[in-house]
């Protein structure tokens, strides 16, 4: 069997391409054997720099990184909403009016936004891949996705209400839900055309939440602290983003689920739902670890309770004998390429470890 991953890929987020030296970044991941840098695009986020500036650093690492040898995969955004967008009243309404956060994918001018957003990204840059961000969902009712707030209410929110889905959508109706499904899973087919009119050959890729459906892990409940609350946060029953259809219709060349955790039973739990459900899932699952403290353990505790005691315990952090550990149960379990979140939590301690899994 061999140890080396084909790829291994890094998200990286707005404040490291704002601020980390695009040579200093580079020559980091180049000594950690990472092949692929996944950079968000989109510079409206935290709405911290203009985009101009943001621009020019982008392009500073695509050129860096071109020079030395690495893919560059632009983490594509545009769905969640911020004030500079022209389309931000056009976000998803819950029932009580209050906005959602997540541009509305069903409404045809969000659609028509997105995809002027994508055509100019793939003019401006030279980008070797689109990868699409999380928000890629109906329902922001996020668990256990340390990227994101934790300690929230757990529950579904029924979304969307907007004038165009009171208007178009069976709303409430038993097939609503089967609608919204097909409504994101249009726009990631208008988006994926697109890429392969414009940059023929170019990868096309998501970042996919987990669990995919909770029913593969009743029989493993014990080992799942988080059982109860991934009611909520099942990716094709709670937050409607069928990625496993997008595989099948192939949309997308491959799907990136964040399983930002630091158990390894539970990373291997979810790994494996992916080769159940997908015959090519060793090639077309790319596994997301969390680096540093990016674990569910280490943000909200082994437990759906806010408050519970072991948060920040440092001992749940993903150092680098746990990132080690993970990579050998993805080698063992016969996974191609592996992909890590994100560059700002990348310690020295890691580049050495990461290293040994991959062949330069
Ligand atoms: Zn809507």
């Amino acid at each position: 069997m061999s140890t080396q991953f084909k790829h291994m890929a890094m998200w990286t987020w707005p404040g490291a391409v704002r601020d980390e030296d695009p040579k200093r970044m580079i020559r980091r991941l180049k000594e950690a054997h990472v092949d692929i840098i996944m950079p968000y695009t989109c510079p409206q986020r935290g709405n911290a720099s203009p985009p101009k500036p943001y621009f020019e650093r982008l392009h500073g690492i695509i050129e860096e990184a071109h020079r030395r040898g690495l893919k560059v995969h632009a983490c594509f955004d545009e769905v969640n909403a911020y004030k500079d967008m022209p389309v931000y009243d056009l976000q998803q309404v819950r029932k009580d009016e209050s906005k959602g956060g997540i541009l509305c994918h069903a409404n045809p001018k969000v659609v028509g936004y997105v995809l002027e957003k994508l055509r100019w990204t793939l003019t401006e840059f030279e980008y070797d891949g689109i990868d699409l961000e999380d928000s890629y969902i109906f329902n922001r009712n996020t668990i256990y996705d340390p990227a994101h707030m934790t300690g929230e209410k757990y529950q579904v929110i029924p979304v969307c209400y907007c004038d165009y889905c009171r208007k178009n959508a069976p709303l409430e109706k038993p097939e609503w839900d089967q609608w919204k499904r097909d409504q994101l899973s249009a726009l990631i087919g208008k988006e994926a055309e697109l890429i392969r009119k414009t940059k023929p050959g170019m990868s096309f890729s998501v970042a996919a939440r987990m669990p995919y459906n909770l029913t593969f892990y009743a029989p493993h409940q014990k080992d799942i602290p988080y059982f109860d609350g991934w009611k909520c946060c099942q990716s094709r029953d709670a937050l409607l983003a069928d990625w496993v259809e997008w595989l099948r219709r192939g949309h997308i060349d491959f799907a990136c689920p964040m399983s930002y955790y630091h158990s390894n039973r539970i990373v291997e739990l979810q790994t494996l739902e992916c080769q159940r459900l997908i015959p090519e899932a060793r090639r077309k699952v790319w596994m997301g670890l969390g680096l540093n403290e990016v674990t569910a353990e280490y943000r909200q505790g082994k437990t759906d309770e806010p408050g519970a005691k072991d948060v920040k315990d440092p001992s749940l952090k993903n150092g680098a004998a746990a990132i080690e550990s993970l990579l050998r149960d993805q080698v063992r379990m016969g996974q191609e390429n592996v992909l890590f979140f994100c560059y700002e939590g990348l310690l020295d301690e890691h580049l050495p470890v990461m290293a040994q899994f991959r062949t330069t």
